[in-house]
């Protein structure tokens, strides 16, 4: 049987990333062109197709030998219609059905994924969990994202917003988040909120090394936390236990819902090293259950930025292997 490939491509605010890989998860041709947001939905959706185009031109390979396209596009959006819905960082493709749009534009099937669950099914399929079929991921970047495969499935939901990780609930009452809620481990574990947290303890007064960055006019990050917390200073300790305590928690709750093998931790508060990790799976074996040992696996993501990129691939893989589209 002659080779075939799918084109994965990674819609972002400010990039498109795409590529070609075959279905064993090789890449043969990968970049990055600007996505142009500004110059409006048929200029993105023509640089969609371009890119396409190109991911093939670079491998060497036909249209004819390409089976279908994935597409990881920020959220919310409907699978099951091919429909993006309200991207925040894309408002030009709010409720434009991407999908019959690639597909009219390349004459490939085409299957349209929210980029978080792409990038969780990119570490299943090819990256930390390869070896298992039951899998969590958390992407613990500027918000807090996420990923369930259950029994080799990708888990999307009714209304198809399962699988937002990062609205999980750990302290009732608690701090406000992005999405209106309070007390979401997205207000405490991100990247964003963590620093912020820090920031208010200062403003209430709290002695820390982090003030320097805060009088000389810098935005504290996620670094300086880890930076301070590592050299001893108390509060940029605690704002880093609670951030790595409250992830556990959410851990709990996911290992009691899917009752995952493995979870994954990805994106760039990754980057701390077994400062998070070391820390993540203390607070687990504290905070869970004594009833049984069923605890998974608590790893780092190992495909990084490519993880969207070659999810996308492997959405479109399993589409032709499902016929759900
Ligand atoms: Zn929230």
């Amino acid at each position: 049987m002659a080779v075939s490939y799918c084109v994965g491509v990674d819609l972002g605010g400010t990039n498109i990333k795409a590529g070609l890989l075959d279905a064993d998860a090789n890449i043969k041709s990968k970049f990055s062109v600007p996505t142009e947001v500004d110059l409006g939905t048929e200029k993105v959706i023509g640089n969609i197709g371009a890119a396409v185009k190109r991911a093939m031109d670079e491998a060497g390979v036909a249209s004819s030998e390409v089976v279908g396209i994935g597409i990881g596009s920020p959220g919310p959006l409907s699978h099951n219609r091919g429909l993006v819905i309200n991207p925040g960082n894309l408002p030009c493709l709010q409720n434009v059905p991407l999908r019959s749009a690639i597909e009219k534009h390349t004459g490939i099937k085409t299957t349209l994924e929210n980029d978080a669950n792409a990038a969780a099914w990119g570490e299943f399929w090819a990256g930390a969990g390869k070896e298992v079929n039951d899998l969590v991921m958390f992407t613990l970047g500027t918000g807090v994202g996420g990923g369930v495969i259950s029994g080799g499935k990708l888990l999307r939901g009714f209304y198809e917003n399962g699988a937002e990780l990062g609205h999980i609930i750990v302290q009732s009452g608690g701090r406000r988040c992005s999405c209106d809620q309070h007390g979401c481990v997205e207000a405490y574990s991100s990247a964003y909120y963590l620093a912020r947290r820090a920031e208010e303890l200062v403003a209430d007064g709290r002695q820390s090394s982090l003030k320097a960055h805060i009088d000389a006019g810098e935005m504290l990050m996620a670094e300086h936390i880890v930076e301070a917390a590592k050299a001893g200073d108390e509060l940029a300790r605690q704002v880093w236990d609670d951030a790595c305590r409250y992830l556990a928690t959410a851990i709990v709750t996911m290992q009691h819902v899917t009752n995952p093998e493995l979870v994954v931790l990805a994106g760039g508060m990754i980057a701390a090293g077994d400062f998070l990790l070391d820390r993540v799976r203390k607070y687990f074996r504290e905070l869970t259950w004594s009833l049984m040992e069923d605890f998974p696996d608590i790893r780092f993501a190992t495909l990084g930025n490519d993880a969207g990129l070659i999810g996308a691939a492997g959405c479109a893989w399993q589409a032709l292997k499902t016929g759900d589209w």
